[in-house]
């Protein structure tokens, strides 16, 4: 069965920066009783506490974070990319363990935001980019969708699970010389 990785405050935990959640969605409650999420929190696999400082990235978006071209840095003026770093990495070993090549992030974070995110002034800005962990997961081939893209995703995945049964996809015979 093929696993997504979902943000966890899309589940109802309540990780968000501000102790929120977001939800509830039918679809990833399907997904949940499948038994295919893989839950994860990257800001708080990397360490941050809730609730938390709101960050923005600035200079940049997540992939130039991921290569060290910019930064993520909350209200208080504290740089966290480390932390977001260490999530991103964390959310990329979980892909590898279980074979994941769809991912439902929340919309907008710096982190798991797949479209937008915010500009880095903290003045409700949004600009066309990724969060540290999309970035990251989409280097590494995973279709990452949105809260806002639901039945996209869920079309992926039938996609996915359709493929294996294709005539060309089976496993190769050993070549004989
Ligand atoms: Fe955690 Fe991502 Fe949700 Fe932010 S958007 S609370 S990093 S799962």
């Amino acid at each position: 069965m093929e696993k997504i990785l979902v943000s966890r405050c899309l589940l109802g935990h309540r990780v968000r920066y501000d102790g929120g959640a977001s939800g509830p969605f039918d679809q990833l409650q399907q997904w949940l009783d499948d038994g295919r999420v893989v839950p994860l929190c990257p800001e708080v696999a990397g360490g941050l506490p809730t609730p938390r400082a709101a960050a923005e990235i600035s200079g940049g978006q997540g992939g130039q974070v991921l290569d060290g071209r910019a930064a993520v840095i909350t209200t208080e003026g504290e740089d966290v990319s480390a932390q977001f770093m260490s999530g991103a990495y964390q959310a990329l070993a979980l892909v590898r363990e279980h074979g994941i090549r769809i991912a439902v992030l929340k919309a907008n974070s710096p982190s798991c935001g797949n479209l937008l995110t915010y500009d880095g002034t903290f003045s409700g800005v949004k600009v066309p980019g990724e969060g540290v962990t999309a970035a990251l997961l989409k280097r590494h081939g995973v279709k990452v969708f949105s809260e806002l893209e639901l039945p996209e995703a869920a079309v992926a995945l039938v996609a996915r699970e359709l493929a294996p049964a294709g005539p060309f996809s089976g496993p190769k015979k050993p070549e004989r010389g």
